[in-house]
């Protein structure tokens, strides 16, 4: 039965890009558990997951757009190093928020410094990635009216947060 709205659903996983080298995985810590339904994974990916059977392994695989977005050129932006605070540590691969008009903060990367000027990168670190997540489904229970509210799985033992 494929897993509905609301579901406590706990995986292991391995990630991996085109390379084949390994980004993320769940294999020497706890299992990831989410709830379904609630965008807490990439759509696509929770999309495969929702009609595996508990037990079962598989290879998902998402191309850039159904992952973190193509990498796109005029997402890399020239500031100023007096754009930034001046106790800031400007540093290349250093991540920084900037805020939006509308409040929201929004992450970038220092791609590079060269005198006054830094070159910024709003592309999401894993973008133009094509990635592979091998996929264990381990568990689907229930959430809890608690779990629902709270947007989130909580662990088995009780609230941790
Ligand atoms: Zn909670």
């Amino acid at each position: 039965m494929p897993i509905g709205q609301d579901q406590i659903v706990s995986i292991n996983y391995v990630l991996k890009n085109e390379d084949g080298n390994i980004l993320d995985s769940t294999t020497n810590g706890e299992p990831f558990a989410f709830l379904s339904g609630h965008e807490q994974i990439l759509p696509k990916l929770e999309e495969a997951i929702s009609t595996m059977l508990i037990g079962a392994k598989k290879e998902i695989t998402l191309q850039p757009a159904e992952a973190y977005g193509e990498y796109r050129e005029e997402s890399v932006q020239k500031a100023n190093r007096s754009d930034f605070p001046e106790d800031a540590e400007l540093q290349e691969g250093v991540q920084f928020y900037a805020t939006s008009p509308d409040g929201q903060n929004i992450p970038f990367t220092i791609r590079s410094i060269e005198d006054d000027t830094v070159t910024i990168d709003f592309n999401h670190p894993l973008a133009g990635e094509t990635l592979t997540f091998e996929v264990e489904l381990l568990d689907v229970r229930e959430a809890t009216p608690e779990e629902i509210s709270h947007g989130h799985a909580h662990a088995a033992g009780g609230h941790e947060h």
